[in-house]
């Protein structure tokens, strides 16, 4: 019996020991706080309507310096599929403190990622991994071309008081009241309901 607690008493200081030297090997100038993945969506509609969809990865972590002298540390991090096989591997290197964000470059399969930091004798300073995936969401569109917008100033204005029709823009055009306005949808509309163009902004 007495053994047997001997035996529990010396792996208990064993690992005490193990725990002891695992902090003091944490024992370095650099924290790294909230790692994550964050997978930005990109949604882009071009002028014809066409929406095209595309996604970016990033390693993105929270850098603190104990010391405030923050130096340069390379970076090594591997993209993980699913099955937990590296289908990519990543090298960069940070020097600032806050937040950093580093391009995965990855195919979109990447399920998790693990990371690597290193200082400048090769020492492993950081070493950790995440499979939280954090999804942010950008939508950009084009504007619409030109010659779209400017075909609703195709159509024209008249007055039911006068023989005149004029491009809406028109000074005369913009004196018309809603009551006596009269609309063409071309030219020749206007023409063959016996309107003249204007001299002022010759339509
Ligand atoms: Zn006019």
């Amino acid at each position: 019996m007495n053994k047997k607690l001997l035996i529990l008493l010396i792996a208990l200081v064993s690992v005490l020991i193990c725990l002891s030297v695992v902090t003091a090997s944490d024992n370095n100038d650099l924290k790294v706080k909230s790692l994550k993945i964050n997978k930005v969506k990109k949604i882009h509609t071009d002028s014809n309507g066409n929406t095209k969809k595309s996604s970016k990865y990033y390693a993105k972590f929270n850098v603190t310096s104990k010391s405030g002298s923050m130096k340069k540390y390379d970076v090594e991090i591997q993209c993980l599929d699913k099955k937990g096989k590296v289908i990519k591997t990543i090298k960069s290197h940070i020097d600032r403190e806050g937040k950093n964000k580093i391009p995965l470059k990855c195919v979109s399969g990447v399920k998790s990622i693990k990371i690597k930091i290193k200082d400048d004798s090769g020492k492993v300073v950081f070493e950790g991994n995440t499979s939280k995936i954090k999804t942010t969401e950008k939508v950009t569109e084009d504007q619409p071309a030109k010659s779209e917008s400017s075909s609703s100033s195709a159509t024209y204005w008249a007055s039911s008081n006068s023989n005149k029709f004029h491009n809406p823009s028109c000074e005369w055009a913009q004196k018309i009241s809603g009551r006596n306005k009269v609309v063409f949808h071309s030219r020749n509309e206007a023409l063959n309901s016996g309107y003249q163009p204007c001299q002022v902004c010759s339509p």
